[in-house]
Formats: C-alpha cells, sequence, structure tokens
C-alpha cells in the first residue's frame, strides 16, 4: 500500500485518486477549492463520471480516500505527489503553468521526507526541470525526485480507462522513483514505457495532437464526400478496416472541442514555435477544426435563411456524450451565433445543463429531449447521446413546427430521415 496525494480534484485528479484508492493505496485528495472539497466530503461528485460516484462513496467509507484543502498536510502524511491542477492556454496558446508553479512551491515549502513528485497535467517539454528547480530553489534539506506520468484518460469513460489502463508513460531520471511507480500500476497491469520526463512530456501533445490531426482528416474528406456525392460514414468504414488505420476517431462531425484537444494542440503548436519549428500540419489542423464548427453555421443559416424569431432546439451541450464537461464545446459557438441573429434558443442536455447555465442564463432549458424539439423550427445535433439516436423521429417530426434538422454528429438514418420528410442535413453525406 502506498500512501499518495492528489493536488488538484478535477476531471483527471479525482478519477486517478479514486482509482487509486480503489487499487489499495491510501489516497488523499487535495484542492484548493472549498466548495469542491466539501461537496466531495459530501458524496457529491463535482464532476459527472460513469460510475465515480460508487467507487468514490465505497473508497470514502473504507477510509480509502480522503479529501482535504490543507495542502501541507497532504504533502507531509504522503509519499507520492501528484500534481494534477488545470494548465489552460494562456491568451497566447502557450500553457499556463501558473498552478504547477503554485503547487511545485508548496511542495517545497512543506516537504518533511522523500518525496516523488509526479506530473500528470499536461506540460510543456521543460516542465519536470523546472518544478525541481522550483523545489530545489526552495529547501535543501530533503531528497525529492520528479516524475513525468502524463494522464490519458478520456473523459466520459475516465474511470473505465483508467482502471483498464492500456499503458503508463514514465519519464524518470531516478531509478528509485521508477521502481516505485512500476510498483503503483503493478495491479492496473497495464505495459510501463520507461522514457525521460522530455519525452513523457511530449509523448502526450503529439498523443492527443495524433487524434485531432485524425478527426481532422475525416472531416475534410467528409466535406469534400458532400461535393462529390459519396457517403463518409461508408468511407470512414471503408478506411478503418485497414488495420494500420484503425476505425477509432474516423467519425465525421462538428470538429473536436473539450478541455484537452483544442488547447493542446495549440500549446504544442507554440512550443515549437517557442524552438523556432513551423509544425505546418498541427496549424491547418487547428485552423480547418474551427471552420468544421463554421460548416454547421453555414447550413443553419442556408437552411432557414432567416434566424430572426426562429426557435432553434440544441440538443446536447457536451462537448461529447458521456461527460458535462463544456469547456470549448461547439454548442457554445453555435448558441451564440443563434443568439446574435436574434433566434431563441431552446437546449437540453442529459448532463450538461447544470454547467450550461453558468455559460448562457438566457435560454429555455428543458427536461427531456421531446419538449425540447416542440413547436422548434429547427434542431441541432450538437452531442452525440445515446438517448438521441433512440429518438422517435416520427413523433419529433410531429412535436416540431419546421422540418429542418441541423445533424452535427451524423446519428440519424440518412434515408429515414429523408422519408419522414425532414429537411436533414448532416456531415459528409447529401442528397
Ligand atoms: P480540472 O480543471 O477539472 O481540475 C483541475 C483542478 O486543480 C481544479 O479542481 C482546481 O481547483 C485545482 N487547482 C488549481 N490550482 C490549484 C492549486 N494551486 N492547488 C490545488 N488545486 C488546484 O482539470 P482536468 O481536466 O482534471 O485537467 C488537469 C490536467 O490534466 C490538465 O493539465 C489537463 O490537460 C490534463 N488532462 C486532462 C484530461 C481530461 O480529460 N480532462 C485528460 C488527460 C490529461
Amino acid at each position: 500500500m502506498n500512501k499518495i496525494c492528489v493536488i488538484g480534484t478535477g476531471y483527471v485528479g479525482l478519477v486517478s485518486g479514486v482509482c487509486f484508492a480503489e487499487i489499495g493505496n491510501k489516497v488523499t485528495c487535495a484542492d484548493i477549492d472549498v466548495d469542491k472539497i466539501e461537496k466531495l466530503k459530501n458524496g457529491i461528485m463535482p464532476i459527472y463520471e460513469n460510475g465515480l460516484k460508487e467507487m468514490c462513496s465505497r473508497n470514502y467509507k473504507n477510509n480509502s480516500i480522503e479529501f482535504t484543502t490543507d495542502i501541507k498536510y497532504a504533502v507531509q502524511n504522503n509519499d507520492i505527489i501528484f500534481i494534477a491542477v488545470g494548465t489552460p492556454p494562456l491568451p497566447d496558446g502557450n500553457a499556463d503553468l501558473s498552478a504547477v508553479k503554485t503547487v511545485s512551491a508548496e511542495i517545497a515549502q512543506y516537504i518533511n521526507g522523500y518525496k516523488i513528485v509526479v506530473n500528470k497535467s499536461t506540460v510543456p517539454v521543460g516542465t519536470q526541470k523546472m518544478v525541481k528547480k522550483i523545489i530545489s530553489g526552495i529547501q535543501s534539506k530533503y531528497d525529492f525526485d520528479v516524475i513525468s506520468n502524463p494522464e490519458f484518460l478520456r473523459e466520459g469513460t475516465a474511470v473505465y480507462d483508467t482502471m483498464n489502463m492500456n499503458r503508463a508513460v514514465i519519464g524518470s531520471e531516478s531509478e528509485t522513483a521508477t521502481e516505485i511507480m512500476l510498483e503503483l500500476h503493478k495491479p492496473f497491469k497495464c505495459e510501463c514505457l520507461i522514457t525521460t520526463p522530455e519525452s513523457a512530456e511530449i509523448i502526450k501533445y503529439a498523443a492527443n495532437s495524433f487524434l485531432a490531426t485524425k478527426i481532422t482528416f475525416i472531416n475534410e474528406i467528409a466535406n469534400l464526400c458532400e461535393l462529390v456525392g459519396a457517403d463518409v460514414k461508408d468511407v470512414s468504414k471503408g478506411i478503418g478496416m485497414d488495420p494500420r488505420i484503425s476505425p477509432d476517431f474516423l467519425k465525421a462531425g462538428i470538429g473536436y472541442g473539450g478541455g484537452c484537444f483544442p488547447k493542446d494542440t495549440m500549446a504544442l503548436l507554440k512550443m515549437a514555435e517557442n524552438y523556432r519549428y513551423d509544425f505546418k500540419i498541427l496549424r491547418n489542423v487547428i485552423e480547418v477544426n474551427k471552420l468544421q464548427r463554421l460548416r454547421i453555421i453555414d447550413k443553419l443559416k442556408e437552411t432557414l435563411v432567416s434566424i430572426d424569431n426562429k426557435l432553434i432546439t440544441v440538443l446536447g451541450l457536451a462537448f461529447k456524450a458521456g461527460t458535462d464537461d463544456m469547456r470549448e464545446s461547439p454548442a457554445i459557438e453555435i448558441i451564440d451565433f443563434i443568439q446574435k441573429s436574434n433566434g431563441k434558443v431552446r437546449a437540453f442536455d442529459p448532463c450538461a445543463m447544470e454547467r450550461a447555465k453558468n455559460i448562457f442564463n438566457s435560454i429555455e432549458y428543458t427536461d427531456d429531449a421531446y419538449s425540447a424539439v416542440k413547436d422548434a423550427d429547427a434542431v441541432v445535433i450538437i452531442t452525440d447521446w445515446d438517448e438521441f439516436k433512440h429518438l422517435d423521429l416520427k413523433h419529433m417530426k410531429e412535436l416540431m413546427h419546421g422540418n429542418t434538422v441541423i445533424d452535427g454528429r451524423n446519428i440519424f438514418p440518412f434515408d429515414e430521415m429523408i422519408k419522414l420528410d425532414f429537411d436533414y442535413h448532416c456531415i459528409g453525406r447529401s442528397k
């Protein structure tokens, strides 16, 4: 059993902390957000992740996990200290490392024996060295090692991904710390890649940027399919059957969003720029992804001609299914456009409405999808929640005032939509 503390109790920190407790460690989750920690102490999850609440409650009852805002206590009572704070983009696109720096200084201030400091946050190359420098600049009494251990979980399946992780990347300069990290990951039965901190740091950005590129590539193919009369779903299937390509991340749609891909592609581009390298393909990926969102807006404009006073229903607010995360969700830009065009917005999302209310308080929220589409002039699909895929389309048509559906996720059967006389517009398939 290891004594672990995770500083930063967000999507990554909370899920990692709970899963480390689940495999038999004693975990302290620490955060500066008092409200979040209070909620957790009362069994309320600050985020939605499938299976998280049950696993967290079980381990909290067993005393395997605790929650605190006391960083000194968290550092002094544990041997392995994970940093899982946010690294949001600065206005220029570089990663904001201020939270990582603050936490590093706090660790240095409170250190009371040998500690392994493990950075799980997504950070540019050189951050492991920076953390080391901050800690040794403040204290020289105690030994410590700093490891880079990027996180690969996906929001929506974060608990499953952690419990079934396929790899752990351990960027280390210390044999002792590497051994402890290998031991810690043994119950996950995953492959462990031991590498330098620099390689570990770039692996995370390279992985996310590669996936963002794959999504962007299929979106460009989809746009071409619309022009030449091909069906991108079949094209994706056809190329995904090649094991060198694989079918994953080949769903054409509205473009990538969320708290990771947009900021990580931008941070990698900036990192390259800082080393005077022009990462051309990535620059274009970022640009094309922005345009992909605008295509949905264009389809809406072309179909409705005028948005003025029209009721537009937005189904799905989260950036993807399975999460309540609205960071960089295409819904934000699309709702903003409708409101600026004098349209009325009604929205429904099975999980993200509470978060959405902090962004848009002047739109109408409903309790279910059917109430949302009632009397709508047009429906826009933003998130591919399963419950939207199973909507009774005939009933939806009867409830609507108009017949326009802009499907940003290709969730509805094309032929059926046409047969039901919807004015149906999706991605990469045309009439
Ligand atoms: P998040 O915003 O959900 O959580 C970050 C937490 O850190 C917040 O609870 C915040 O209050 C806390 N925090 C900030 N400053 C702090 C401080 N000084 N002391 C203590 N706590 C502090 O972010 P997240 O989505 O969990 O991401 C964390 C890191 O992991 C980021 O670098 C992100 O890029 C990376 N990552 C995220 C995902 C994902 O799917 N969300 C996946 C892999 C990696």
